[in-house]
């Protein structure tokens, strides 16, 4: 079992398509076991794309992931960070898979609409990052023996 992070970024929250993308998530079998809707600080925000420090999109991608209100979320399930990075789709929407999150809404790459944690070890440090530990909530539904 796996946990992953996602965010649904402030375009996302702006277009009304928080909804949509949680509806997404669950209808695919993962399981929410955290959420808050927070405006990121500069400070979390700069954590959190600490690894693209020095790239040339980086002050924009800080400027738009500070620039409203965003759903922070941690998903639960088999592959969670992989089935989740599938759900949402490529980096750049014109590539992203029909069917996917930035296919079927986005068609910017500096407006993709969500992050989710790109491997395991990025989802434990992301999770970390934006939750603290009780604020993590195990709960079980009665399929789960369907993934064992
Ligand atoms: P992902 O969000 O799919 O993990 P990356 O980690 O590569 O993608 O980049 C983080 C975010 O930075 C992207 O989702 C996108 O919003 C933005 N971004 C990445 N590359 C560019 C770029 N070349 N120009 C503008 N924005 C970019
Ligand atoms: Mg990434």
């Amino acid at each position: 079992m796996e946990r992953t992070f996602v965010l649904v970024k402030p375009d996302g929250v702006q277009r009304g398509l928080m909804g949509e993308i949680v509806q997404r998530l669950e209808r695919r079998g993962l399981k929410l076991v955290a959420a808050k809707f927070l405006l990121p600080s500069l400070s979390l925000a700069e954590r959190h794309y600490a690894v693209h420090l020095g790239k040339p999109f980086y002050p924009g991608l800080i400027r738009y992931i500070t620039s409203g209100p965003v759903l922070a979320m941690v998903w639960e399930g088999p592959r969670a960070v992989d089935l989740v990075r599938q759900t949402m789709g490529a980096t750049r929407p014109w590539e992203a898979a029909p069917g996917s999150i930035r296919h079927d809404f986005a068609v910017e790459m500096s407006r993709n609409l969500t992050h989710a944690s790109d491997a395991l070890e990025t989802a434990e440090q992301e999770i970390a990052l934006w939750f603290s530990p009780d604020e993590l909530v195990s709960w079980e539904r009665p399929h789960e023996n369907w993934f064992t």
